[in-house]
């Protein structure tokens, strides 16, 4: 059995892979791949729909909010975003919270003016910066909901005046919120959704009425909304996996359902680390991310012996991000709790042979 902890594409459900497997060879026993269906097909369409339905479903969204699936990840919506909003005369104001939050500034700084209202940049996005301030001029304020890198979350949603944009890419769905209060929401689908390919979007109709429309078609959210995703052919393997793992998120109770068992994993895997000194944890406990655990160890050799013990127990995708070193674990939405304790039982029987 291998222990799945890869930051992302990452684990998703064994019935959405058997289940995505069957439709490749025969789809809806119609004798047909779902790789080789028109996307205008009524085949597709109720795909798409269901999709739709259910993200409107699990994340209780109002009469308000339009769901879109799109190209190119969450990288293409750090473009998109401020090319629809932004002019040289505009501005929009910018949580620098890690290094994906950097990305998203440095593209929205091509279109207008950004204020960077707050940056954790001199600890290494270590922590949540807290306590600033945002022009209530603003256009937008756009900010990381968890670092994937940093292994830091914000775990309240700021109460401002002005139009929410969140990058949800890495704790979608892990948690209840009132989602709400954002104008805008954006996920690259490959860790909590579904598969690498397709970016949910969801986007409140007053702010959609914003968007530009001199932009190129496909870069314009008021013609995929109104063609329903439909705007080109859509990835339609990667929305049905989606449509596959959403499914499975329902039946499982939703997202309150799935939140308990996060906590719980995120809550074992913390209290073992800290109760190792080998172990070291750079984020603050209020700060801590509930899908992506980090630590590090001060002596290279061990954090090589750790490794080495991973790798042993079949535990991939545990090794830290380049930026940050160490050790990094994540813990979305389809990692069972076992895996967590799995490694939990490694990581005491390390901290034993090791203290
Ligand atoms: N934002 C966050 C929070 C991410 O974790 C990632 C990818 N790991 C991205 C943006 C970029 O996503 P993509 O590769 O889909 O463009």
């Amino acid at each position: 059995m291998i222990h799945n902890f890869n930051a992302g594409p990452s684990i998703l459900p064994s019935s959405v892979f058997e289940e995505a497997s069957r439709a490749v060879l025969n789809f809806n026993n119609t004798g047909l791949s779902i790789l080789e269906i028109g996307h205008r097909t009524p085949l597709f369409e109720e795909v798409l729909n269901e999709a739709v339905s259910l993200v409107k479903e699990l994340m209780q969204l109002d009469a308000n909010k339009e769901v879109i699936f799109l190209h190119g990840g969450a990288s293409t919506q750090f473009f998109q975003l401020p090319m629809n909003y932004l002019t040289k005369d505009k501005k929009a104001a910018y949580l620098d919270g890690g290094v994906w939050g950097t990305k998203a500034i440095k593209e929205a700084k091509r279109y207008g003016q950004v204020d960077v209202v707050a940056t954790s940049k001199d600890k290494n996005y270590s922590y949540i910066p807290k306590d600033y301030a945002v022009p209530h001029e603003s256009v937008y304020f756009h900010y990381t909901t968890n670092n994937t890198i940093e292994g830091t979350q914000m775990h309240s949603i700021p109460a401002l005046s002005m139009p929410l944009v969140a990058d949800m890419s890495s704790d979608i769905l892990s948690r209840e919120m009132d989602f709400n209060k954002f104008s805008f929401i954006y996920a690259g689908a490959q860790k909590n959704i579904g598969a690498a390919g397709v970016n949910l979007v969801i986007i409140d109709k007053k702010f959609l009425e914003k968007s530009s429309s001199s932009v190129p078609s496909m870069m314009d959210y008021k013609q995929h909304v109104s063609n329903g995703s439909m705007l080109n052919t859509p990835p339609v393997f990667a929305i049905y996996v989606c449509l596959l793992t959403l499914r499975w998120l329902k039946q499982l109770g939703g997202v309150a359902a799935i939140e308990k068992i996060n906590n719980q994993k995120a809550a074992v895997l913390y209290d073992t680390l800290e109760s190792f000194p080998i172990f070291q944890l750079p984020v603050p406990k209020e700060d801590r991310s509930k899908m992506n655990a980090v630590f590090t160890m001060q002596n290279e050799m061990l954090e090589k012996k750790f490794l080495d013990r991973c790798n042993e127990e079949n535990m991939v995708g545990v090794k830290g991000h380049r930026s940050v070193g160490g050790f990094r674990v994540s813990m979305y939405n389809a990692l069972p709790l076992s895996s967590v304790t799995s490694l939990v039982d490694l990581i005491k029987d390390f901290g034993n042979k090791y203290a």
